[in-house]
């Protein structure tokens, strides 16, 4: 019979302690040990993916292998780690419901009255077994915070597993924090007594502590949330702060989290190998050289709705040994101010993805000064998207180019709906038009890609055959493909069967290529993009460029 071993995780106290990246971290010191992994995140809200809720309040969606829209956690946990998640790493309340209501349509309940217990939480604990049995342990965190009410039938499915699966084969981690007050110069244990006060009124008594907290706890503070909480002090961690997230694996197994783990679930494995983490570990710590990377965007005050991006940044960075700083950039600025004031200073411009006109305008005359100044361009789905109109209008002589999103009676829809193209992963001919398309059908997951030799793309990826992740509604309009290239736009990456352009690039120009996908879902400190590699290599070159010109003037 296969073992399933389960570590949930919750959280207590408040929100934002960074349960996806402990959990995540917690996945990378057990693969160190020789161990396999899945995770699942389950969320309390009722929606039944994010894929409709806005970045601005939940952060950035992140796209699967498989086309699942998905909650951002699950990139911490793809990035720590080698695991490939998809649909089933991710379930809501909103699923989990519309699960069971329409298993009551159906008539599956046979007349029975369909309750939260059992029926809601036999659906939970169903999800939850479908991918533990496929590893060594699976990590469940479970969103939200230990009192909300919304996240109690998951509470309530995760207390029984431990009855279902016997004492060995479930550990309940609980995130709390520990704040440091500064007026008492003292750490205050008292949110975590609560916090586990509350856990084990719903009946789950935790078997580890991570305690998030500025300061390492002593000894005695150890023990004294230990007595309070009714856990033994080598199972309080202390959590500290971090300046860098990739050192966090470290920090726990420091504190001894991976020995206790394997102990409470009965495991046995060898010593964690982390020289690779120690090795980044330092590299993070003395880089080499620096550049500065523009972000010109939309949501640019809210961080999270980018986080893949600023992470594949990070770890483009690493391959050079250098730091990345970035700055983001208000699009609406741009248009504004003009982008010489504002773009100015940096090694490299890059526009994200995104939806809607707003903004547009300013990101096209950022793309625009990029071309023209020679500082390097990349550019992602939307970004690709513009650097075409940019293109179109300002090189191919094309003014009125424009992309049907924003413009639906546009004379020139360089970007468009494509209304018939054959889909790789349905196997099967799609037709949309406007009306079908107000269901909001995108083009989501991994599709293949082939490139063309010699292209900037092809000496990234040392390849000539990619697949890579899309999450959008529009593509490059092919009745504007003649004329773009002989303008000069190189299309070096397509569909295997060269409907679907995927990549472009311009030539005299250092590095300016935009790709219809999103390659910063496949990016991870030990495996920098190869795309972003070379991009902060281009950016790198292009400082020390500027670095030459200012010494010549000198
Ligand atoms: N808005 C564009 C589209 O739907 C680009 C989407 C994106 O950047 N992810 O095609």
């Amino acid at each position: 019979m296969v073992k399933t071993k389960i570590i949930f995780i919750t959280g207590g106290v408040l929100s934002s302690l960074g349960k996806g990246v402990a959990a995540a971290a917690i996945g990378a010191l057990l693969e160190a040990r020789g161990l396999r992994v899945t995770f699942q995140k389950l969320d309390p809200y009722i929606n039944v993916d994010p894929g409709t809720m806005n970045p601005f309040q939940h952060g950035e969606v992140y796209v699967t292998e498989d086309g699942a829209e998905t909650d951002l956690d699950l990139g911490h946990y793809e990035r720590y780690t080698t695991v490939t998640l998809g649909q089933e790493n991710n379930f809501t309340s909103g699923r989990i419901y519309n699960n069971v209501i329409t298993k009551e349509r159906r008539g599956d309940y046979l007349g029975g009255t369909v309750q939260v217990i059992p029926h809601i939480t036999d659906e939970i604990k169903e999800a939850i077994l479908k991918v533990a049995p496929t590893v060594d342990v699976a990590i469940i965190e479970i969103g939200g915070t230990v009192g909300d009410i919304e996240s109690l039938p998951f509470m309530e499915a995760i207390r029984q597993l431990k009855g279902d699966l016997g004492k060995e084969n479930v550990c309940y981690i609980h995130l709390t924090l520990v704040p440091y007050i500064k007026t008492a110069g003292e750490v205050k244990t008292k949110p975590t007594q609560h916090s586990v006060k509350e856990l084990r009124s719903i009946g789950i008594q935790p078997d580890i502590l991570l305690c998030r907290t500025e300061k390492t706890l002593s000894k005695d503070i150890k023990a004294k949330i230990a007595l309070f909480c009714n856990v033994g002090p080598e199972a309080v961690i202390t959590a500290r702060d971090v300046s860098n997230i990739y050192e966090i694996p470290l920090l726990f197994h420091e504190e001894g989290l991976d020995d206790r783990l394997v102990e409470v679930l009965n495991i046995w494995t060898r010593a964690p190998r982390l020289e690779h983490w120690q090795e980044l570990a330092a590299r993070i710590r003395s880089p080499k050289d620096r550049v500065e990377i523009g972000i010109v965007g939309k949501y640019v005050d809210l961080r999270e709705s980018y986080k893949s991006l600023h992470e594949a940044l990070v770890h483009g960075g690493l391959a050079h040994e250098s730091q990345v700083a970035l700055s983001y950039i208000d699009s609406e600025r741009v248009e504004r101010e003009g982008p010489e004031g504002l773009l100015g200073h940096l090694h490299g411009i890059l526009v994200p993805g995104g939806f809607g006109v707003r903004g547009v305008e300013g990101k096209i005359q950022a793309i625009r000064y990029a071309r023209e100044n020679k500082v390097p361009y990349f550019g992602i789905c939307f970004g690709m998207q513009l650097a075409v109109i940019e293109f179109a209008r300002h090189v191919a002589g094309i003014p009125t180019a424009t992309s049907e999103e924003f413009d639906q009676e546009a004379p020139d829809p360089v970007i468009y709906l494509m209304r018939e193209w054959y889909d790789y992963r349905r196997d099967a001919i799609i037709h949309r038009d406007r009306e079908t398309e107000k269901g909001g059908t995108m083009r989501l997951g991994a599709y293949p890609c082939v490139l063309k030799e010699g292209s900037l793309a092809s000496q990234a990826y040392g390849s000539l055959e990619i697949m890579e992740r899309h999450r959008h509604r529009y593509e490059f309009n092919n009745t504007y493909r003649e004329g773009l290239k002989k303008a000069g736009l190189r299309i070096s990456g397509t569909s295997p069967n060269g409907e679907l352009v995927e990549i472009v690039e311009i030539q005299d120009h250092p590095w300016f290529l935009g790709c219809q996908f999103h390659p910063e879902f496949k990016s991870g400190p030990m495996r920098p993009h190869p795309l972003f590699r070379d991009y902060i290599g281009a950016a790198l070159a292009c400082k020390r460029g500027l670095e030459k010109e200012r010494t010549l003037e000198l």
